[in-house]
């Protein structure tokens, strides 16, 4: 795909959907900063991963929540690297409960990771970016940004916030050649998913007309395509990847 020497932050890259999508774009060619806050052993076992692979990756302990600890990743990795080329904001919570019960907490817990977090992160690549007049951004939504769910008010919102910021950000940094879009997973199966009860899990299954849930490795490589060469001509997107559930 043509990512030979780019190089690739990807946030929440020691588990799930995030450490997927390192391997993918490490596969792919691309040198690989994963990012991680508390999954130490999960990020050091993907870069091991990587290196096996014969590629390079680089571990970076930060919080997406804070600017300070985001700069101090993406200078990292253009210490190490040179520059970044391709941000992938994967990081994501959820603190599900219906609305009478969501505290203040609960909300703002869930749109600091899951928006601001990304909101850090583009704004700590942008300048370069903008000077290499290229770059691919993703951000991982969810179909739930686009339906909604009951349970969920907080999650949704941030994930509905995120692809105004990626429409947003794909007008404002498409002159400067940079490229950003979204992917909206359904059903996939991850730690985050494990946790719901199986009634939920049933009433997703019914409703999923490719009748199985997702791997990290379907998104990832929806996410590997949009970094890619072959995506050049795609910004402002919002990719489902989700068997159907949502269309
Ligand atoms: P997961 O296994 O629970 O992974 C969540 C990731 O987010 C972890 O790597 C975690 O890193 C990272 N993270 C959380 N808080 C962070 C913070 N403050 N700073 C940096 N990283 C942080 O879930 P997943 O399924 O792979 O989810 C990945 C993304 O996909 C999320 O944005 C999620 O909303 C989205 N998504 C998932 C599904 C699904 O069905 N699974 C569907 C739609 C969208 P640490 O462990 O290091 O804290």
């Amino acid at each position: 795909m043509g990512l030979n020497g780019k190089t690739a932050i990807v946030t929440g890259a020691g588990r799930g959907i995030g450490r997927a999508t390192a391997l993918k774009l490490a596969q792919e060619g691309a040198n690989v900063v994963i990012n991680y806050s508390s999954s130490e052993a999960g990020a050091y076992e993907t870069a091991e991963e990587i290196n096996k692979m014969g590629a390079k990756a680089i571990v970076c302990k930060g919080d997406v929540r804070s600017i300070e600890e985001v700069k101090a990743v993406v200078q990292k990795a253009v210490e190490e690297f040179g520059t970044v080329d391709i941000l992938v904001n994967n990081a994501g919570i959820t603190r599900d409960t219906l609305i009478l019960r969501m505290t203040e907490k609960d909300w703002e817990d869930v749109l600091d990771v899951n928006l601001k977090g990304a909101f850090n992160f583009i704004k700590a690549v942008t300048k370069i970016m903008m000077k290499q007049r290229s770059g691919m951004i993703v951000n991982v939504s969810s179909v739930v940004g686009v339906a909604g769910n009951a349970g969920q008010a907080n999650y949704c919102a941030s994930k509905a916030g995120l692809i105004g910021l990626t429409k947003s950000v794909a007008r404002e940094l498409a002159p400067r050649g940079i490229c950003c879009n979204a992917v909206a997973p359904g059903f996939i199966e991850s730690d985050m998913t494990d946790k719901l009860p199986d009634s939920m899990k049933e009433e997703y299954m019914r409703n999923i007309p490719l009748k199985r849930f997702g791997t990290p490795e379907d998104v990832a490589n929806v996410i590997a395509f949009l970094v890619s060469e072959d995506a050049k001509y795609i910004t402002g997107q919002v990719i489902h990847i989700d068997g159907g559930l949502v269309m």
